[in-house]
């Protein structure tokens, strides 16, 4: 199916499991909104990861085969990482995990990033604030957001509330921050709707039968 006939899935609660998510089964066939360049943008853009004007920039200077190439790395990446996620959720995460994150440290090393003053917000009690800025300097910079939501993932989010969906064909992974945890669906209308049916139609089979 097409990524361009349907909009991305937000539902993770977190920017590295909402990239985990850039593929997904929403209804029937698997959809990969990073399949190709054109739609890396349009999924960094509808995450919200990438500011408009870079966007715009890096979609007029580079070529269709560059930014191909770079949505081919940034699947290779999401793969490598889902492997780390499906292997680590559940349970805490430990000092010994970080060689396994080697990887994501060397691809954090090509990040440029730099601090800047900027206006703060009107109702601030101080005028300016400290920003972090990033240097958007080819299609391989679409990457190094991406590399941030994934890192920030692994040092800020207890990982024992990070969960897979219970929907029976669901790929979505996401992070429980209910109180109790005890989110059970990537979302109620894509996969908890569909449980509930499935028990009631046996609920009602199991009444006949009866
Ligand atoms: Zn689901």
């Amino acid at each position: 199916m097409d990524y361009r006939e349907i909009p991305a899935i937000f539902v993770a609660d977190a920017a590295g499991l909402d990239f985990l998510n850039s593929i997904a089964t929403p209804v029937d066939e698997p959809v990969d909104w990073i399949s190709d360049g054109a739609g890396l943008l349009a999924w960094s853009e509808q995450a919200g990861l990438v500011p408009r004007a870079a966007l715009a920039d890096i979609r007029t200077q580079s070529t269709a085969a560059e930014l191909d190439r770079v949505a081919e790395q940034a699947r290779e990446l999401r793969e490598w990482f889902r492997g780390f996620v499906q292997k680590r959720k559940g349970r805490a995460l430990s000092a010994k995990n970080l060689r396994e994150l080697e990887p994501l440290n060397r691809l954090l090393a090509r990040d440029e990033q730099h601090r800047e003053i900027v206006a703060g917000a009107s109702d601030a009690a101080t005028v300016f604030e400290l920003s972090h800025q990033r240097r958007w300097r080819s299609a391989e910079s679409l990457l190094m957001p991406i590399a941030e939501a994934m890192a920030k993932l692994v040092c800020d989010e207890d990982f024992t509330y990070v969960k897979a969906c219970e929907g029976p064909k669901c790929t979505l992974l996401f992070a429980d921050h209910t109180r109790g945890h005890a989110r059970r669906w990537c979302s109620m209308a894509l996969c908890g709707n569909r449980a509930k049916v499935a028990a009631h139609r046996k609920r009602i089979k199991e009444q006949e039968a009866g």
